[in-house]
C-alpha cells in the first residue's frame, strides 16, 4: 500500500504536542530532584543539555522521559526534513500500523528486529 504525507500529518500534532509536553514534564522533575537550582536557569538551559543531564541523573523517572524525549523529538526532526515515516537504518518506509501505535517510532520492524537479535 503506497504512503501518502496525508497520512503521516495525523502523526505531526500528536508528536508535537507530547514533545513539549514531555519537555515541560522534564523541567519540572529536574527541579523537583535539584538537578537544577531554579525555573530560570532551567529555562534558560539548552534542552539537549537538560536531557543529557537527565540521562546521567541515574533517576529512573526522569531516565524515562530523557529517552523518550530524544525519542519524539527525532520524530518531530523527520517532519522538518521531510523523512518522516522512514526507518533510520534502512531508510524504509515504517509499517504504517507501527506508526499509529507509536508515532515516534524510529525503525522499521525488520530493523527493529535485527537490532533485538543483536543486543538482547
Ligand atoms: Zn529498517
Amino acid at each position: 500500500m503506497a504512503m501518502t504525507d496525508m497520512n503521516y500529518k495525523n502523526f505531526q500534532y500528536p508528536l508535537e504536542t507530547e514533545y513539549l509536553s514531555l519537555a515541560e514534564q522534564l523541567k519540572n522533575e529536574m527541579l523537583i530532584n535539584h538537578l537544577n537550582n531554579n525555573t530560570t536557569a532551567v529555562n534558560n538551559t539548552d534542552l539537549n543539555d537538560l536531557i543529557v543531564m537527565a540521562k546521567s541523573s541515574f533517576i529512573p523517572n526522569l531516565f524515562d522521559m530523557a529517552i523518550r524525549l530524544e525519542k519524539v523529538d527525532a520524530a518531530v526532526c523527520s517532519f522538518k526534513l521531510g523523512m518522516y515515516g522512514l526507518c533510520a537504518d534502512c531508510e524504509e518506509e515504517i509499517e504504517y500500523s507501527d506508526l499509529e501505535q507509536d508515532p515516534a517510532q524510529p525503525r522499521c520492524k525488520a530493523c527493529r528486529e535485527h537490532s533485538r537479535y543483536h543486543h538482547d
